[in-house]
C-alpha cells in the first residue's frame, strides 16, 4: 500500500515548486518555461522558486534551472531515480512535498509529467489542474478591508472582477490561491481553477505555452542547492526499466522550429501530392510539416504532427495554413505564432480572421507559386 498523506493547512505551505524533468541527464525545455513562469507567480507571492529535480547524478543540472530564475533546486539523488519510474518517482516527490510543504507545485505536461502529476495528488489528497494553458495569483481581497477602505458603496463591493471576495473571519481566509485556466467544454471556453481547501496547489502545464525567460549566468552561479534524503529501496519499486529503446522515427519538433506549414483536410482531393507540397515549402523555409486532427485522425500524418488543443502549441516565426478552416481547437494550438499566413479556397474561413496574410484561393495551385517564388528570392 502506498502512503498516504495529509494537507490542509494552508498557512504551513510555501514556495513555488517546478518539477524538473530530466532524460538521461538531460534537462527538457518544458523545465525552463516553467522556471520562467514559475518565477513570476513566486515574485508575485513573496516566496522563493524551487526547482525539483529527481535523478542518478544529476546535481550538475542545477546551475542551468537557476540561470532561468530558481532561487534554489532540491536535488533528489538515488541510483533507482536513474530512469523515470512511476512508483519511484512519485513516493519520492511526495516525500519531499510532504517534508518540505511547497505552496504549489507545477508540472510540465509531458507524458511523464502526466503520468507522476495526477498519481501524486491523489496521494497527496489535492487537487490538480491538468493541462493549463495560464497561470496567475489570485490575491483575496478582505471585505471588512474593502468596507473600511472603499469609498464605494457597499453593493458594488459584493463582486470585484477577477479576484476571490472573502469575508475575514471564514476558514482558510489567509490564504491566497494559484489560479490555474485551461481550456473546457472542447476549447469553446477557458475554466479558471482554484484549489482553495488543499495544499500544494498542482498543475500540469502544456509545453510551449509558456515564454522562456533569458538565461543569467550570475543567477545560474548563485543558486542554492539542497540535497533531499531519499529513502528509496527496492521494495518501493513495482516495476524495473531494463531498457530505453529509442523510437525508430525522429520525431518531428514542431514546439521548438521557427517555420511550420500545416495541412488540413484542405488536400483530401490529392493527400500525397498535398503533403509533398508542404514538405518542399517547409524544406526552403528551413521547417517542419504539422496538421490539423484531421490530417491525423484520417491517417496523413503521425499524432506527433498535431497543432491544436489536444495536439501541440506552437509559436514559429511564420505558421502556414494549407486548407485549414480554423477551429477553435486549431487556433488554440498556434494562434500565438508570430505570422500566419492563410491559403483556403473559402473566404469566410475562420482562420482569415487571424491570419496576417490570407490567400483565397487552391492551395494545389498557389502553394507551388510560394515556392517558386522563394526560390527566386533565395537565388
Ligand atoms: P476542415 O474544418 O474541414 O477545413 C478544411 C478547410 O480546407 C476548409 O476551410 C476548406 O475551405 C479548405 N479547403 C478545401 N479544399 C481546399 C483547397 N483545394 N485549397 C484551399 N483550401 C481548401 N483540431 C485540430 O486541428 N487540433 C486539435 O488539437 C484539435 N483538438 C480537438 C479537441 C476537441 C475536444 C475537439 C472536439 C475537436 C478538436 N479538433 C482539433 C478538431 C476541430 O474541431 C476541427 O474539426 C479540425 O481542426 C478541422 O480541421 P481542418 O481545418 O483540417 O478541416
Amino acid at each position: 500500500m502506498a502512503k498516504e498523506y495529509a494537507n490542509t493547512n494552508a498557512a504551513l505551505y510555501k514556495n513555488v515548486w517546478v518539477f524538473c524533468e530530466q532524460r538521461q541527464g538531460k534537462l527538457m525545455p518544458t523545465d525552463f518555461e516553467l522556471i520562467s513562469e514559475g518565477r513570476k507567480l513566486a515574485d508575485e507571492l513573496g516566496v522563493d522558486l524551487c526547482g525539483i529535480l529527481l535523478g542518478d547524478e544529476v546535481k550538475g543540472l542545477a546551475n542551468e534551472l537557476g540561470g532561468y530564475g530558481a532561487d534554489e533546486v532540491i536535488v533528489c539523488e538515488s541510483p533507482l531515480l536513474k530512469n523515470y519510474t512511476t512508483d519511484g518517482y512519485a513516493k519520492v516527490m511526495c516525500d519531499a512535498i510532504e517534508t518540505l510543504k511547497p505552496e504549489a507545485v507545477l508540472i510540465g505536461a509531458t507524458n511523464i509529467g502526466r503520468d507522476l502529476g495526477p498519481r501524486c495528488a491523489a496521494r497527496l489528497h489535492t487537487g490538480l489542474c491538468a493541462d493549463c494553458t495560464h497561470l496567475d495569483v489570485d490575491m483575496p481581497i478582505y471585505m471588512d478591508f474593502l468596507k473600511e477602505n472603499s469609498t464605494l458603496p457597499e453593493d458594488r463591493l459584493k463582486v470585484i472582477e477577477g479576484h476571490t471576495v472573502k469575508v475575514l473571519g471564514e476558514d482558510h481566509d489567509t490564504t491566497r490561491d494559484l489560479k490555474m485556466t485551461r481550456p473546457a467544454f472542447g476549447g469553446h471556453l477557458m475554466a479558471s481553477i482554484i484549489c482553495p481547501r488543499f495544499r500544494p496547489a498542482m498543475a500540469t502545464v502544456r509545453p510551449g505555452v509558456m515564454t522562456k525567460s533569458k538565461f543569467d549566468e550570475a543567477k545560474a552561479n548563485a543558486v542554492k542547492v539542497t540535497e533531499f534524503d531519499v529513502q528509496l529501496t527496492d521494495a518501493d519499486m513495482n516495476t524495473e526499466v531494463v531498457e530505453v529503446v529509442k523510437a525508430a522515427k525522429q520525431l518531428v519538433d514542431l514546439v521548438g522550429a521557427d517555420y511550420i506549414v500545416s495541412v488540413g483536410r484542405g488536400i483530401s482531393k490529392d493527400v500525397e501530392g498535398g503533403i509533398k507540397l508542404a514538405e518542399e515549402l517547409a524544406d526552403e523555409l528551413g521547417g517542419v510539416v504539422g496538421g490539423s486532427r484531421v490530417a491525423i485522425d484520417s491517417g496523413w500524418l503521425t499524432a506527433d504532427h498535431q497543432v491544436g488543443q489536444t495536439g501541440k502549441t506552437v509559436h514559429p516565426k511564420v505558421y502556414i495554413a494549407l486548407g485549414i478552416s480554423g477551429s477553435i481547437q486549431h487556433k488554440a494550438g498556434m494562434q500565438d505564432s508570430e505570422c500566419i499566413i492563410a491559403i483556403n479556397k473559402n473566404k469566410t474561413a475562420p482562420i482569415f480572421e487571424i491570419a496576417d496574410y490570407g490567400i483565397n484561393g487552391d492551395l494545389f495551385k498557389v502553394t507551388p507559386l510560394l515556392i517558386e517564388a522563394i526560390k527566386k528570392a533565395k537565388a
